[in-house]
């Protein structure tokens, strides 16, 4: 198994999702951040609505998908901070789309679109989700290998020349 994968996973329906990411965001500490990759319509908003149950949010129905707002925000056992990047181009960090402290808040961000965020290596979690026909999907949740031990501490491999 490549270093980094820490599970995969199949599921077969939209419940079945949601149920995997109640199981995940059930272990999930604050601070962290979580990107979720994939096409639309593979599951990214559906895992979040598991997550964000697992976080301790009661109604999954209180989750939905901020494309137009960019930033939804919840309150489980911590402060959850859900992002869609889609109709953004790319992003650089968090900073710039007004999260900077959002991870110091002892909140964990769930970004949809995570590949958009130019400093992957902020993430502690990613997970791919693969479309594989009909209802099927496959998830793959990696950890970084290169993260900073601390998360609030800023990446060394940055590329933020002008920040000021
Ligand atoms: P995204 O946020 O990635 O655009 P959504 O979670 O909004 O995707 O939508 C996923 C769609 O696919 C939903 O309509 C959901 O019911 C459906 N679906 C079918 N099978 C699955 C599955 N195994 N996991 C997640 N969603 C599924
Ligand atoms: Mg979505």
């Amino acid at each position: 198994m490549p270093a980094g994968i820490i599970g995969e996973y199949e599921t077969s329906s939209a419940q079945e999702t949601i149920a995997l990411g109640k199981k995940l965001g059930s272990m999930l500490e604050p601070p962290l951040l979580v990107l979720l990759r994939g096409d639309l319509g593979t599951g990214k908003t559906t895992l979040t609505k598991g997550i964000v149950l697992g976080l301790g949010v009661k109604d999954e129905a209180e989750v939905s998908s901020p494309s137009f707002t960019l930033i939804n925000e919840y309150f489980g056992r911590c402060k959850i901070y859900h992002v869609d990047l889609y109709r953004l181009e790319t992003v650089r960090d968090l900073e710039s789309i007004g999260l900077e402290d959002a991870l110091r808040d002892r909140a964990v961000v769930i970004v949809e679109w995570g590949e958009k965020l130019e400093q992957l290596e902020e993430a502690d979690l990613i997970v791919d989700i693969i479309d594989l026909g009909d209802d099927k999907r496959k998830l793959v949740v990696l950890t970084q290998e290169s993260k900073p031990a601390q998360v609030k501490k800023r990446p060394k491999r940055g590329k933020r020349k002008n920040y000021s």
